[in-house]
């Protein structure tokens, strides 16, 4: 299957998804998560119509930028951001899905003051509370919303996870709830229309993650192919 034929299946399993929630595929953000691809696959998947590439290693992100991998489409950072790292970050890219602490947060507004920009970005829950993950837990990110509305170089939109790796079909659900339900809390109280991400859901589970409400996914290997580690 191309890049192309991949996309216009995980489009059509979306738009399924959507429906079923009321909404419909043109309602959801499709994200490549395109690490470890080249410059023309990037390429190809932005003819495909893709919405959005993201990436989540700096110094990968870099390199392709002075390939022009990304033209024509928006760009996301997805991964762990390091802050010795945000200045090659904040501006380059439309939002920033995964700001896990304060010092982080911190950071992005010193970088965009100086730049004389606004960043959009994510908070990122660690929804199933794992050690090894980076995150917001799920009681701090109310605190983190507050703290960040406070930033003048940083616009707040939504919300961001990576739950734990399923073990069965279906196991990722109740994750998707909490964040969809943490999410709808912290809108109904902070009267935001710039409050609207919700993005959850990767090569296994988008259609879960979208019928539990998310309107944003991030999908690698189910569009580039599974990825070559060896390399
Ligand atoms: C790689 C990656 C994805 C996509 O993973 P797949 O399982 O290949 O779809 C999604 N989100 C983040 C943060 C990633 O790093």
């Amino acid at each position: 299957m191309s890049i192309k034929e991949n996309i216009a299946y995980i489009r059509a399993q979306i738009d399924e998804a959507a429906r079923a929630t009321g909404r419909t595929g043109a309602d959801i953000t499709l994200v490549g998560a395109s690490k470890m691809n080249d410059a023309a696959a990037c390429q190809e998947a932005i003819a495909a119509g893709i919405d959005v590439l993201g990436e989540n290693r700096v110094q990968e992100m870099t390199e392709k930028l002075g390939q022009n991998a990304y033209d024509g489409a928006p760009l996301h950072f997805i991964g762990h951001l390091q802050r010795n790292k945000v200045k090659q970050v904040v501006g380059k890219v439309a939002l920033i899905q995964s700001v896990s602490s304060i010092a982080l947060l911190d950071e992005i507004e010193k970088v965009a003051a100086k730049m004389d920009l606004v960043q959009d970005i994510l908070l990122e829950v660690n929804i199933g509370g794992e050690e090894a993950k980076s995150g917001f837990a799920p009681e701090e990110v109310f605190d983190a919303v507050r703290y960040a509305r406070t930033l003048p170089h940083i616009s707040l939109r939504g919300l961001m996870t990576i739950p734990p790796i399923a073990v069965e079909q279906g196991a990722n659900i109740p994750y998707f709830d909490k964040i969809r339900a943490l999410f709808v809390d912290i809108g109904e109280k902070m009267y935001d229309n710039k409050w609207e991400y919700i993005s959850m859901g990767m090569s296994d589970d988008y259609a879960e993650a979208v019928r539990c409400g998310a309107n944003m996914v991030r999908v690698g290997s189910a569009i580039f192919g599974a990825r070559n580690y060896t390399k």
